[in-house]
């Protein structure tokens, strides 16, 4: 089996949306460029976050009229959440799939279908990819799987930004030290914000935020 990655020389960016050089690719030997490459570090978080935002939407309660609180009121159905939940894991699990069969790195066996349940797969593909985004950006399918987490992402966000949900977020704001960070989604952008002092968390430090939400909320919610 050949590996699939890209050598040292300097070719055009892969990025499937890179406008770098006055709206056209830039040329990088790494694949992508850096400033591509932070774009697939923080396309990863959202989808991550996606995935744990449509966990933590409540069930649909048949024949219960109460729509007072506005947080519960989603107006799609649960399958359609579920449904894009299985998408979102199915696509994490391929890029953590196929990158660890390229790089073959000692120790990490690919992880193929051995998970027991699809939140295990979300936790140990975003702890892998998150850690390697140079390395992925260097795989010749990597521009067809950042295509699709951005597909995604907009999917979700163009379904739940209508009713503009939230989910606060289970660790103190690193300004005021409240807890009152909250992720927002709307139909134009996401953001994680806090609600005592409106900090707005950097893309750059998302993964840690991912992590400590994978962690704690989720198995906190359901386990
Ligand atoms: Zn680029
Ligand atoms: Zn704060």
């Amino acid at each position: 089996m050949t590996t699939t990655a890209k050598g040292s020389a300097i070719e055009m960016c892969a990025h499937p949306d890179c406008k770098r050089d006055n709206g056209k690719p830039t040329h990088t030997p790494d694949g992508m460029c850096q400033g591509c490459q932070r774009r697939v570090a923080s396309a990863l978080e959202r989808v991550v976050l996606d995935w744990v935002q449509l966990h933590q939407l409540p069930a649909p309660n048949k024949g219960d009229k109460m729509r007072g609180a506005k947080v519960k009121d989603y107006g799609h159905p649960a399958e359609w959440a579920s449904d894009m939940m299985t998408q979102i894991a199915t696509c994490l699990r391929a890029a953590h799939d196929n990158l660890a069969s390229s790089v073959a790195e000692q120790g990490h066996k690919p992880p193929g279908e051995g998970y027991p349940s699809e939140r295990a797969a979300v936790v140990s593909a975003h702890t892998y990819l998150a850690t390697r985004i140079d390395k992925l950006c260097r795989q010749d399918w990597a521009p067809d799987i950042i295509a699709e987490w951005h597909g995604l992402h907009s999917k979700v966000r163009s379904q739940l930004g209508l009713t503009r949900p939230r989910i606060a977020l289970p660790t103190p704001c690193p300004d005021c030290d409240m807890r009152t960070l909250t992720r927002y989604i709307d139909v134009q952008r996401d953001w994680i914000e806090c609600g005592n002092c409106q900090t707005q968390i950097r893309s750059e430090h998302y993964p840690l935020w991912t992590r400590m939400v994978l962690e704690e909320l989720v198995t906190e919610a359901h386990s």
